[in-house]
C-alpha cells in the first residue's frame, strides 16, 4: 500500500516546485517574488491532484493556493521585483513589511470585542462574539495544510499578529464555557486544527470527554484538510486514533460537525476527498461546508451549484456562502454585493431543494453576519434587502433591513441606509455594547 507523508513547500523549497512542476517561465520569476511576500504554503496533495498544470496561471486551484502578482499593487510589486534580484535582502523585507502594514490584519475589530472574560481576566486564544457560539484556537493549530491567497488570518502567519495560546488555557476553556450558560457551541479554529496531532486535540477535549457540561450540545472543527490534506482521515499516523477520538466524543453525547471549507468543486472529485468523507460520514460526523466567493477561483455560479451538488451527494451539508472580507489583497479578490447576489441566486435556482441549505452571501461583518437576501426596488428606490443571520445582539437575528443599492459596495461598511435613513436600526445598540465591552476589558486585569 502506498502512504503519503504529509509535505508542504514554501517560499524556501520554490526552486523545487519549479523544477518539479510545469510553471511556465513567463510568470515564474513573478510568482517566485509574490511567494516570498503573501504567505505561501502548499501541500504535494493540492499540487499532484488538484492543480491542472496546463492552465497556468488562470487555473482556480493555482490562484487559490499561489500568491499572484496582481495581488500587490503594480508599482509596489516593480519596487519589490526590482530588490528581490539584486538581491537586497534588507530593502526587500522592508518594503514586504510595508505591505503587509497595509493589508489591514485586524478585520472587524475581533481581538477587541469578541474578547472573552472569565473573572476579569481575558483568555488569550479564545474568541466569544455570539451568545451560542465559543472560538478556540489552540495554539499548535495555527497554520494549515496549505494556505489560501485570500486568507484573512495571514497576518497570524507571518507573525504580525501572534495568537499565544498557554496550554493552561484549556481548563479556563472548560469553566468558560461551563459557566456560560448560553454557549451550546465550541468551534475549534486556526489555521486549521486538523494539521494538530490527535494527541494534542483530544488534551484540549479531555475534560470534556470526562464531563459534558450540561449546557454544551455541538463541537465544531473548521478545517481544510479534506480539500488541502484529505490523508489527514484515513492515512496518516494518527488517522485511525483520530477517528476514534471522534467516535468518543459523539458516543459522549455531542453533535460533532467538521465545519469543512471548500472553495471549488473540483476539490470534492479526488478519490481522496471522497473516501475521507465517506469514512467521516461513517462514524456519524455530520459535515458542512462554507467557503468565500472569490474572484479568479470561484466567482462563477456553475461552480457553486455543482459544488453543492456534489456536497448534498456525498452527504455533507451546504451551509454558507461567505463575502471576501475587508482585509488582505483584496482587491484582487472583491466581487460587489450585487454580483455576489447574482451569482448565488443562478447558483440557488438551478439545484435541488436538499442543496438550499445554504445561506448567502453573508459577510461576517462586525455587527454579525449580514446576508444580502435580496435587491429589490421600493417606492421607486432600488434597495439591497439585507439580514442578519447571526448577530451580537440577538434580537437583531433574522430582522430585514435595507440599505440603498449601490453596484460597486462590496461590504457593510460601504452601504448606506436606504429612504434618506440616518443610521440603520441597529447602530445605536451597536455602540452601546461595543462601549459596554470596551469597559469590561478596561477593568481587566493586564494578561
Ligand atoms: C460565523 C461565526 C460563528 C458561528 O456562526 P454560525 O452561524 O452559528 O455558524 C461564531 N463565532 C464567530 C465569531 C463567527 O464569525
Ligand atoms: S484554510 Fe482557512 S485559515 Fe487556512 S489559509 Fe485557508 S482560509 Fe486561511
Amino acid at each position: 500500500m502506498s502512504s503519503h507523508e504529509f509535505k508542504a513547500y514554501t517560499k524556501k523549497s520554490f526552486d523545487k516546485i519549479k523544477h518539479l512542476y510545469n510553471i511556465p517561465k513567463y510568470v515564474e520569476d513573478a510568482l517566485e517574488v509574490s511567494a516570498n511576500v503573501i504567505p505561501f504554503r502548499v501541500s504535494s496533495y493540492v499540487l499532484d491532484k488538484l492543480i491542472d498544470w496546463d492552465n497556468i496561471p488562470e487555473d482556480p486551484m493555482f490562484q487559490l493556493t499561489f500568491p499572484q502578482p496582481g495581488m500587490i499593487d503594480d508599482k509596489r510589486f516593480a519596487e519589490l521585483y526590482d530588490l528581490y534580484f539584486k538581491n537586497d535582502t534588507q530593502g526587500f523585507k522592508q518594503k514586504a513589511r510595508n505591505f503587509h502594514l497595509s493589508m489591514n490584519p485586524h478585520p472587524a475589530n475581533q481581538t477587541d470585542l469578541n474578547a472573552a472574560v472569565l473573572d476579569k481576566r481575558i483568555l488569550s486564544g479564545m474568541q466569544h462574539k455570539y451568545d451560542e457560539t465559543v472560538l478556540f484556537f489552540p495554539s499548535q493549530g495555527q497554520l494549515c495544510h496549505s494556505y489560501c491567497t485570500y486568507c484573512f488570518r495571514w497576518a497570524q502567519f507571518i507573525g504580525l499578529q501572534e495568537l499565544k495560546f498557554a496550554s493552561r488555557e484549556k481548563e479556563s476553556l472548560y469553566e468558560y464555557i461551563k459557566r456560560n450558560t448560553t454557549v451550546t457551541d465550541l468551534l475549534f479554529t486556526g489555521g486549521d486544527p486538523m494539521v494538530m496531532k490527535t494527541s494534542i486535540l483530544e488534551r484540549y477535549l479531555e475534560a470534556f470527554l470526562e464531563e459534558k457540561p450540561g449546557n454544551l450540545e455541538n463541537i465544531r472543527i473548521g478545517t481544510k484538510a479534506l480539500a488541502y490534506w484529505p490523508y489527514r482521515f484515513f492515512e496518516d499516523k494518527d488517522s485511525d486514533d483520530l477517528i476514534r477520538l471522534f467516535e468518543k466524543i459523539i458516543k459522549k453525547g455531542y453533535h460533532l460537525a467538521l465545519m469543512a471549507h471548500f472553495s471549488h468543486n473540483r476539490e470534492l472529485e479526488t478519490p481522496e476527498a471522497v473516501k475521507a468523507i465517506r469514512r467521516l460520514k461513517s462514524v456519524g460526523v455530520e459535515i458542512r461546508t462554507q467557503a468565500p466567493l472569490i474572484r479568479h477561483v470561484n466567482n462563477s455560479p456553475e461552480v457553486w451549484a455543482e459544488m453543492w451538488k456534489q456536497q448534498v451527494k456525498l452527504g455533507a451539508v451546504p451551509y454558507y456562502m461567505f463575502v471576501e472580507r475587508d482585509t488582505g489583497p483584496k482587491s484582487y479578490f472583491e466581487v460587489p454585493l450585487a454580483e455576489a447576489y447574482e451569482t448565488f441566486t443562478k447558483a440557488y435556482k438551478n439545484i435541488s431543494g436538499l442543496c438550499r441549505t445554504v445561506r448567502g452571501p453573508s459577510m461576517s461583518a462586525s455587527p454579525g453576519k449580514v446576508m444580502v437576501d435580496g435587491i429589490a426596488e421600493i417606492n421607486n428606490e432600488k434597495v439591497f434587502v439585507l439580514k442578519f443571520v447571526q448577530a451580537r445582539d440577538t434580537d437583531w437575528v433574522n430582522k430585514v433591513f435595507f440599505a440603498k443599492f449601490d453596484d460597486k459596495a462590496s461590504w457593510l461598511d460601504e452601504l448606506v441606509p436606504a429612504f434618506n435613513g440616518e443610521e440603520f436600526f441597529f447602530e445605536q445598540r451597536y455602540n452601546e455594547i461595543k462601549e459596554k465591552k470596551l469597559n469590561l476589558l478596561n477593568s481587566c486585569s493586564a494578561h
